[in-house]
């Protein structure tokens, strides 16, 4: 790649990533000669992905105007298929939603999940309209391990027939369009950096804590996957040889410790010992239980030993990768102060305190539909960089 290629690909990532800029900015930005910025800007103006709508026409005052994403240059259309439903968007260039769409179906097979996406595709094609022509990708972010280079889902352990499926074939064949496909963990990782421009922290591990457990690591805008994609599976730390068997075949994993599951045995464990419960356990339900958490004895008891768990494998991350943030998605971020105060502790016994001097803990930023936009917004950008 020429220098010029390398400096129009970073500037490119720059506004992909922060939606707008001005030309002062880009030169600080890129410590490149200003001639050299800003013959690259005026051909990604050409090339119709910036447009700068202060630069001629009315005054700005001394402020240089801001140069921004191109938002008809092309549609993207974003599908976040997860356990219980799928969703989907369509945003313009810039991010902004144009349609978004729910749906969830009975699922036995790899047939139901295929007609709930194609059902719901079908809907924001109509909700679109017109503007469907400028739909130019699909992004779609899948719920369990996945071969990117040839679009095939491989498996989802909580969905049923989700296991080699050529999604990417299949949905080009069924909406002609090119289609990426990503980890949803990836997806979300890469929004919830996206959320909080712009100021946006240095690096985030991102935990997402549901049934199954999640991570993603994000640094200067770039994910780290590991070199064959297998990294940040903290969902398969074991942190307990002597605990239950997890879904992978190992014992004592993290999901195997928080997930339901484990959430339940700890319940039943706690309720045997003597601790007064009002959480009815035949019926019992994740959610039951973090609404319980609050209030109820027992139910405070077993989330407290949920966070210690939870911050005994986020040990492990914030020695090896000292993270600026570390954000907490899922359910169970619903225990909100008890998750950020418990884990905080744990850390604090294990881990160097020039690790956590500068650590922020936080909350999710997304919201249901976030994991849909960001697959697309994961779509434009392969397609404008030319992945
Ligand atoms: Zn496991």
């Amino acid at each position: 790649m020429s220098r010029k290629e390398e400096l129009r690909r970073r500037i490119l990532k720059y506004f992909l990533l922060r939606g707008k800029a001005t030309r002062p900015e880009l030169v600080e930005y890129t410590s490149s000669r200003a001639a050299t910025v800003f013959d690259v800007i005026d051909e990604l103006k050409s090339c119709g992905f910036l447009v700068e709508p202060g630069r001629r026409g009315k005054r700005t005052g001394r402020k240089a105007p801001a140069l921004t994403l191109h938002g008809t240059a092309g549609y993207w259309l974003g599908v976040d298929f997860r356990h219980g439903g799928t969703a989907g968007i369509i945003i313009d260039g810039c991010g902004e939603v144009i349609c978004r769409e729910e749906l969830s179906c009975a699922r036995r097979d790899l047939n139901d999940c295929r007609r709930e996406i194609g059902e719901l595709v079908r809907r924001l094609r109509k909700a679109a309209g017109k503007e469907w022509e400028l739909v130019s990708g699909i992004g779609f972010a899948d719920p369990g391990v996945v071969d990117p280079d040839n679009a095939v889902s491989r498996k989802a352990v909580n969905i049923p027939g989700w296991e080699n499926a050529a999604t990417g074939e299949w949905l080009e064949g069924e909406f002609h369009l090119p289609v990426g496909i990503w980890p949803e963990t990836m997806i979300k990782t890469r929004m919830e950096y996206m959320l909080r421009m712009p100021d946006v922290p240095e690096s985030i591990f991102l935990l997402t804590l549901d049934d199954g457990v999640g991570g993603g690591f994000i640094r200067n805008g770039e994910l780290f996957v590991g070199s064959s994609g297998c990294g940040m599976e903290i969902g398969h730390l074991v942190i307990d040889p002597a605990g239950p068997v997890c879904k992978c075949g190992n014992r004592g994993c993290v999901e195997a410790l928080v997930g339901e599951n484990g959430i339940r045995s700890k319940m039943v464990q706690a309720i045997k010992s003597g601790m007064k419960s009002s959480l009815d356990m035949e019926n019992f339900s994740l959610n039951a239980f973090l609404e319980a958490a609050h209030s109820d004895k027992a139910a405070r008891i077993v989330a407290d030993q949920v966070c210690k768990n939870i911050g005994q494998a986020l040990s492990a991350v914030v020695m090896l990768l000292n993270p600026s943030m570390i954000v907490f998605g899922g359910a169970l971020s619903k225990l909100d102060s008890i998750l950020i105060s418990g884990v905080r502790r744990v850390l604090e016994l294990n881990c160097f305190a020039g690790a956590l001097q500068e650590l922020k803990l936080e909350l999710a930023r997304s919201d249901e539909f976030d994991t849909a936009r960001g697959a697309a917004l994961r779509m434009r950008d392969k397609v404008w960089l030319g992945e």
